[in-house]
């Protein structure tokens, strides 16, 4: 039967003119089953790392109408190539940036979110046989200036168009098999999974999973859009993220997922009254940093220490700002360790079973982790530890909760 499909390809997948053969040779075969395909491509390899660091030779905290002018350039450089190769097999393929097609975004520039895509353009060129090949990672604002999505954002491009497009399937294709029980290059042991809910991948993406943007993963979970995670190396079925009722297994844990990027901030000897977790907090949120992790110890005379975590690119500004509450707070010391990790156990069976907790907990004594912080939801439990021993968490905790030897559903 005939489908509409929404192709994604990642840098990895479009490193080289070589490898851009290989994705317009997935392309063809498409069509030669029959399928009416549309593609969105990220930037060559990483391209889109050279083209900040550049601007950041120039300024390290670059104008950013201006850094999304430059970033989004990658992306115009692998369409047109992909388009080019389609068209020497005689297949009618046709580049377009997203300001080409209006995809519109709000203005926050370098994390704009997608507003509105208007498909009207891409549905006359599908009916006329032309395989659109559109720049991922980008849009408009309504005065009609580049933005770009965030690092990863191609995903959301690609789920956001086949939205857009009542698509049959959305494919995100990348340099590994599918989504795995954590990163197959952390740990060798790493299984695949046929099958993920829509919401264990959102935990698994906010806790770093890279291999699906959070916001694609939120996009086709609002729009109940399944999403299949492939390679565009060799062949396979990949992940199908999906509703949970379309999944038979609950797995207790279905993955692991990691950040190394977060730094740790602790202000020491703050009074114990009400407000005060406001008055630390809300200048950090004022100056645009978002807190992960947080922990108020109990108190000891009358006054208590605060932690939290924010992305590294945000810590001296927030050491800053918490230097200026200390004085204000007459609070003590502030301290900075950047030498952590955020481990994350995700799995919806962890609502039918206690201690998950305490197994998670044994398994890092075991190993001899010691835990900083430790924080729940409903379908996570993570923990900050050091950096240096993020991977022996990961390969204790996947052994613990036996990952390698679960049943697929
Ligand atoms: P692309 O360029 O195709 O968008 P990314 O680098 O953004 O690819 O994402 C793919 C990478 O995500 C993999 O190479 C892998 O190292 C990493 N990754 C992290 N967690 C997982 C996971 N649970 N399953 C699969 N890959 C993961
Ligand atoms: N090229 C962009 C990035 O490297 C977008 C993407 O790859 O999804 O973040
Ligand atoms: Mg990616």
């Amino acid at each position: 039967m005939s489908k509409l499909i929404v192709k994604k390809f990642g840098g990895t997948s479009v490193a080289n003119t070589e490898r851009i053969e290989a994705v317009a040779d997935i392309v063809e075969q498409s069509i030669n089953e029959g399928n009416q395909v549309t593609v969105v491509l990220s930037a060559m390899d990483n391209n889109t790392d050279k083209l900040i660091s550049l601007a950041k030779e120039i300024d390290p905290e670059p104008d950013l109408r201006e850094y999304d002018a430059l970033v989004s350039t990658g992306e115009q450089v692998s369409v047109a190539l992909l388009a080019m190769s389609l068209l020497r097999r005689g297949i009618k393929g046709k580049s377009y940036t997203a300001y080409q097609l209006g995809i519109k975004t709000n203005s926050s520039h370098s994390q704009a979110r997608i507003l509105d895509v208007d498909v009207d353009k891409i549905t006359k060129e599908i009916q006329g046989g032309v395989v659109p090949v559109i720049t991922g990672f980008q849009g408009m604002n309504n005065v009609g200036d580049i933005t770009t999505l965030g690092r990863g954002g191609s995903d959301t491009t690609g789920v956001a168009l086949a939205v857009a497009l009542k698509a049959d399937e959305c494919q995100i294709y990348t340099d590994v098999d599918g989504v795995f029980t954590t990163d197959p290059r952390i740990y060798d042991k790493a299984k695949l999974l046929k099958n993920i809910s829509f919401e264990e991948m959102l935990e698994l993406s906010s806790a770093g999973a890279k291999v699906l943007q959070l916001r694609a993963v939120e996009y086709a979970s609002k729009f109940n859009l399944p999403v299949r995670v492939l390679s565009s190396f060799k062949d396979g079925e990949g992940t199908l993220v999906q509703e949970e009722k379309n999944i038979m297994e609950k797995p207790i844990v279905s993955g692991i997922s990691s950040i190394d990027t977060e730094a740790k901030l602790t202000i020491r000897g703050v009074p114990d009254v009400p407000g005060v977790a406001a008055k630390i907090l809300g200048p950090i949120s004022d100056a645009g940093i978002d807190v992960d992790v947080i922990v108020q110890n109990i108190s000891a005379d009358n006054t208590t220490d605060f932690t939290f975590t924010v992305d590294n690119s945000n810590s001296s500004k927030a050491e800053e700002i918490l230097k200026e509450t200390s004085n204000s707070l007459g609070g003590g010391s502030i301290e900075m360790d950047d030498d952590i990790a955020k481990i994350s156990i995700v799995g919806r069976g962890m609502r039918a079973n206690a201690g998950v907790a305490s197994k998670m907990f044994q398994a890092l004594a075991d190993n001899e982790i010691n835990i900083s912080m430790i924080t729940t939801s409903e379908i996570k439990i993570s923990v900050v530890i050091k950096k240096a021993e993020m991977q022996e968490a990961i390969k204790a905790l996947h052994d613990a909760f036996d990952l390698d030897k679960e049943l697929d559903s």
